[in-house]
């Protein structure tokens, strides 16, 4: 049995990439503190409650499981949230990771995935990103995330922890098989909100700014099916495995759709009308964030096949209709 400790196992990602973990012939041991996970998303392989502030709680499981590896999802990540209350975001995103990665270091696992975020770049200027771009984050999310990407590179230079960092543009989707899906509480993204809208769960989606510098006035995002994307995460944990060494690797489509773009492919996808309203912005927001993906297909081998936005709307439409977790 080959272990890898997945932190985040609860979550959106994180419970997809425990089950793209199964199928890869590996066992995912989630650790979770269930803040904002759900234990019935972990379905695929042993289940630690524990919080990543907790040293001893780490010590245990490295030691218990014996993890050949970490992929480390667990992150507040709501860009609106991180402005209100940046102490919560840098406290929980950056003194967790640092003492995640001071355990892993300790119990010799020195293979680490690290999920960063196209929020670390900041707003460029309309320009397609790619990992040279430079990063200057506008919000602290982002920011929290660019510092966990410098703590990687310093313990790799101290202690040889290897890394791979994918900085992801916006996950939609879900499980075609519908085991897990999307489910925040509260609930701050484009997609699951827009189909809550429709669905009648709750009132009209408020667009977040109509007037900036994009062709419909609306912000322009690069959408990644969620399944693609923990297939790069496999890939990227073979790639340490092989001894091929740390690198960054953007996940996306380079592909950017608007605000107004979404909410047109969901009105076509669902046959159903979309109820909203324009809104101001939200603070935080870039306005143009896309990227491709020339680096992760050409050196992983990645080859998204689910990351069209009719896909992606249509799996979060049947998860949205037929999953769901116990609140
Ligand atoms: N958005 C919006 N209304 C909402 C939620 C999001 O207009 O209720 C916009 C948001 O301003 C951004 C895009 O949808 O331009 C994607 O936002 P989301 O929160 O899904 O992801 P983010 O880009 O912040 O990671």
């Amino acid at each position: 049995m080959v272990n890898v400790l997945v932190t985040g196992g609860a979550g959106y990602i994180g419970s997809h990439a425990c089950k793209a973990l199964r199928d890869a012939g590996l066992v995912p041991v989630t650790f979770d503190n269930l803040e904002t996970g759900w234990s019935d998303a972990v379905k695929f392989g042993p289940f630690v409650r524990g919080d990543l502030t907790d040293r001893a709680a780490l010590d245990a499981a490295f030691a218990e499981f014996e993890p050949v590896a970490v992929m480390h999802f667990a992150a507040l990540s709501q860009v609106g949230e991180s402005m209100q209350d940046p102490g919560r975001y840098w406290r929980n995103n950056v003194v967790g990771s640092l003492t995640l990665i001071e355990a892993a270091v300790a119990a010799g696992c020195l293979d680490f995935v690290f999920s960063s975020t196209c929020a670390t770049y900041g707003d460029q200027d309309n320009v397609v990103l790619d990992e040279n771009s430079a990063q200057h984050p506008i919000n602290a999310y982002g920011a929290s995330k660019r510092a966990i990407e410098d703590i990687l590179r310093d313990f790799e230079a101290a202690c040889g922890l290897r890394h791979v960092i994918f900085r992801y543009f916006n996950v939609a989707g879900a499980d075609p098989d519908g085991e897990v899906g999307e489910f925040h509480q509260p609930e701050t993204h484009l997609i699951p909100l827009m189909l809550d809208a429709i669905a009648g769960k709750r009132a009209a989606l408020t667009v977040f700014g109509t007037d900036y510098d994009t062709p419909d006035g609306t912000c322009i995002r690069d959408y990644v099916h969620v399944c693609d994307l923990v297939d790069a995460h496999v890939l990227g944990l073979k790639w340490l495995q092989d001894g091929k060494g740390s690198r960054v690797f953007n996940l996306g489509t380079g592909s950017g759709f608007s605000v107004r773009e979404v909410i047109d492919h969901s009105r076509a996808v669902t046959n159903q009308s979309v109820p909203y309203v324009d809104g101001a912005r939200r603070p935080g927001d870039c306005t143009k964030l896309v990227s491709g993906s020339t680096r992760a297909e050409a050196e992983l081998g990645w080859t998204p096949t689910r990351s069209t936005l009719e896909t992606m709307i249509k799996d979060a439409w049947r998860w949205h209709q037929t999953g769901h977790y116990n609140a």
